[in-house]
């Protein structure tokens, strides 16, 4: 039986290192909902990611991400697919030590569901076993 895991927003995964890939989208979008020029919000709150092939998000001194305030994201209602994806779509082994998300075993169709309602995504065929 397929496992969604729930998010509890308990943030460990804005503040772990890492990097949060932008698309020219995501940059777009973001620049708006802080009522930002595209040029200002690139300036403040990205760096080239470390591959040279776009940009990423950020980090704080502390390595936490820079949209991370008094544990809310800045841009929740337009954050990354990154951020949206994780852990369903995406995770490591051992996350779990570090993530809250709370594991439910659901069948396949209530699996896309929610899949699709927590990331705006569908998974892929091989996801969810
Ligand atoms: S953009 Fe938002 S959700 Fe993504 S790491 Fe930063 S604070 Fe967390
Ligand atoms: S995905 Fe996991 S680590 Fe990230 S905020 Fe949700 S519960 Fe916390």
């Amino acid at each position: 039986m397929p496992t969604f895991y729930k998010c509890q927003r308990c943030t460990a995964c804005c503040r772990w290192p890492g990097q949060v890939k932008l698309t020219d989208e995501e940059v777009s979008q973001m620049s708006s909902h802080l009522e930002l020029s595209e040029h200002e919000f690139i300036q403040e709150y990205t760096r080239v990611r470390a591959d040279r092939r776009g940009l990423s998000l950020k980090d704080k001194p502390n390595g936490e991400c820079i949209l991370l305030e008094e544990s809310k994201c800045r841009v929740q209602p337009v954050k990354p697919q990154q951020c949206r994806d994780f852990p369903n779509l995406w995770n490591f082994p051992g996350f779990q030590k570090d993530c809250d998300a709370i594991a439910i075993p659901v069948d396949g169709e209530e699996y896309r569901k929610r899949v699709k309602e927590a990331t705006g995504r569908h998974p892929p065929e091989s996801f969810g076993g």
